[in-house]
């Protein structure tokens, strides 16, 4: 059973002097792939771009003619985070259309496991807006996609990425069909994520599960929340397929994350969602590239997330960890919480 990456290197031209969202980040990945000896083991697949219906039923018509026309401009900036060049508006369709292949590719019978290994990030983008370095939702496209195209039923998109997906779960709030995890720091960019943020009341209460993390939190809080929390909850909702917001930037190294997890930590948390994947829905799983900006831990989480989905034994961590003691008792009180009030846990 093959595992499959899907990358362009035309997200290259995506890029801004200054900013930590730019092009080397994925050419650290490609040397990364190209060092570890991976790269004759998965199957590489072109994307193609996304078709702008599929963008359509994520994203309001205004925000799509926006980044298109500032693109057309020249480029501009949303926000002071979040930039548009020239090419960014071919860019972005492109990394949508590479988690819509990586959805493609798992639903065929000869593939288990995807990577879209993309820029720019698309997890903050909300249905009307972009923000965080993020211009369209990629995951959130490619779901869509698998529901409406694929016929796939329930998806669990699992978003352990240190910034709340604040654009994803706006996207599926109101959608029971679709359930939404995410773990990050708090409080932290872009401030949303709460405990009480379940879902919307009407149709999907219990379908969105945040677990706002204390800065410090490491491998051994984020695997237990994994263990407690994540894994219940997957097992109650019954996925048809799993998709991974995969950030890095929870890496201890990360310049802009305020958590601890080691590159061993990051593979213990796909460990689990694999062992997921397995026992509940084929052993489907679809990994799309979020943030992660110390490009050497970057580089190295994505190898060794390869290397699990190819089903290799773990290499050594290339960076190490680090040995500051896990706030655990703030952790377990997050989990406490948790299994008293949603519904998925009850
Ligand atoms: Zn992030």
């Amino acid at each position: 059973m093959s595992s499959v990456i899907l990358t362009d290197p035309s997200f290259d031209a995506h890029t801004w002097h200054g900013h930590v969202e730019i092009a080397s980040r994925l050419v650290a990945i490609r040397q990364g792939i190209t060092r570890s000896g991976l790269h004759q083991q998965l199957q590489h697949r072109f994307p193609q771009p996304a078709a702008e219906a599929w963008l359509e039923a994520v994203h309001t018509p205004r925000l799509l003619r926006l980044v298109r026309q500032m693109a057309s401009y020249g480029g501009g900036q949303f926000d002071s985070d979040t930039y548009v060049t020239a090419d960014s508006w071919d860019v972005a369709c492109l990394a949508a259309g590479s988690a819509v292949g990586a959805v493609e590719a798992v639903a065929g019978s000869n593939v288990r496991h995807a990577f879209a290994l993309v820029r720019p990030p698309g997890h903050h983008a909300t249905p009307g807006q972009a923000m965080g370095f993020c211009l369209i939702n990629n995951i959130a496209v490619a779901a869509r996609y698998a529901q409406r195209q694929l016929g796939v039923q329930r998806i669990a998109i699992v978003d352990y990425d240190v910034h709340h997906g604040n654009g994803t779960q706006d996207i599926f709030y109101d959608d029971p069909h679709v359930l939404f995890c995410s773990t990050h720091a708090a409080p932290f960019y872009p401030g949303t994520g709460s405990l009480a943020e379940m879902g919307d009341r009407v149709d999907a209460l219990g379908q969105t599960l945040n677990v706002p993390l204390p800065f410090g939190t490491g491998d051994r809080g984020y695997t237990t929340v994994f263990r407690e929390i994540i894994a219940p909850a997957l097992h109650r909702f019954q996925p048809e397929l799993i998709m991974v917001s995969a950030g890095y930037d929870a890496h201890w190294s990360d310049p802009l994350g305020p958590m601890m997890l080691s590159v061993d930590g990051f593979a213990a948390l796909n460990r689990q969602l694999l062992d997921l994947a397995d026992e509940l829905c084929d052993g489907r799983m679809v990994m799309v590239l979020e943030g992660g900006y110390n490009l050497e831990a970057l580089s190295a989480c994505v190898v060794a997330s390869l290397r699990q989905l190819l089903g290799m034994a773990p290499g050594p961590d290339p960076i190490g960890a680090v040995s500051s003691p896990e706030p655990m008792e703030e952790i377990q009180q997050v989990i406490t919480t948790l299994r008293a009030r949603h519904p998925l846990l009850g």
